[in-house]
């Protein structure tokens, strides 16, 4: 290995997937059912790039300002990654994320699906949105109450947006398998399995420190970051 690699980039994603297999294999479940979103926030566009060259295709971002510098020349390089908006999105970045990402997981209020629907309409592009759910109601967090998902999932099957499935983080300091599993129950009690404009009835939970449960609990799609790229400073 030269000495400008990234030291461990390709060994840690081998261990990611592993990992993510283990947990599939124990649940029954198959590991290809299974999206491995590596969420590169704060990491140089030199940090990602041996990732893409082990074949990871799928990177996540929480900021647009910064996905918007790092990932138009990373995507003309390699077109054929995938990029994941994972932060909380302000309804006037609606128009640069819709242009600049593949799969919006932070859909939570009506005045966001109004944004991004004229924004869509005016591009062309179908992005398709998890509802992001606060399932411990934080006030700091993102994600739209629980008690505010029908609304919101007519909403946006209404106005035409493609619907992905649900997305959570859980409370920081607390066990997340019982956020895991209620995350999977709102999915099947909103008939979010079989849906006319759905594109699956994804999960998106699980992130560096709890993905196996995650997986072991139905996850769709994991958010994985600091287990990719070591710790954010
Ligand atoms: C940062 C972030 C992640 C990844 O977190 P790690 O603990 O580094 O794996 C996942 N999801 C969201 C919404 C994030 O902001």
């Amino acid at each position: 290995m030269m000495a400008s690699d990234q030291p461990g980039a390709t060994e840690r994603l081998r261990d990611v997937c592993d990992r993510i297999s283990a947990a599939a294999a124990l649940a029954r479940r198959h590991a290809d059912e299974i999206a491995l979103v590596a969420v590169s926030k704060t990491v140089d566009a030199a940090a990602i790039v041996p990732l893409i060259a082990a074949g990871q295709r799928r990177f996540g971002e929480n900021r647009v300002q910064e996905a918007a510098a790092k990932w138009p020349t990373l995507k003309a390089r390699f077109p054929d990654v995938e990029l994941h908006m994972v932060g909380q999105l302000q309804s006037n970045k609606a128009a640069e994320a819709v242009a600049l990402f593949d799969v919006i997981h932070s859909l939570d209020r009506p005045s966001l699906v109004a944004a991004l629907v004229k924004a869509m309409a005016e591009t062309g592009r179908q992005v398709p949105c998890f509802i992001q759910v606060n399932l411990a109601e934080e006030t700091q967090k993102g994600g739209c109450p629980v008690d505010g998902i029908a609304d919101l999932i007519r909403f946006a099957q209404a106005s035409g947006i493609t619907l992905a499935g649900l997305m959570t983080v859980p409370p920081a300091t607390l066990e997340p398998a019982p956020y895991f599993a209620l995350l999977a129950k709102l999915a099947a009690d909103h008939g979010l399995r079989d849906i006319p404009n759905g594109i699956s009835g994804g999960l998106s939970m699980g992130m560096s420190a709890d993905f196996e449960t995650a997986v072991m609990l139905g996850a769709t799609h994991v958010r994985v970051g600091s287990a990719l790229f070591g710790g954010r400073t």
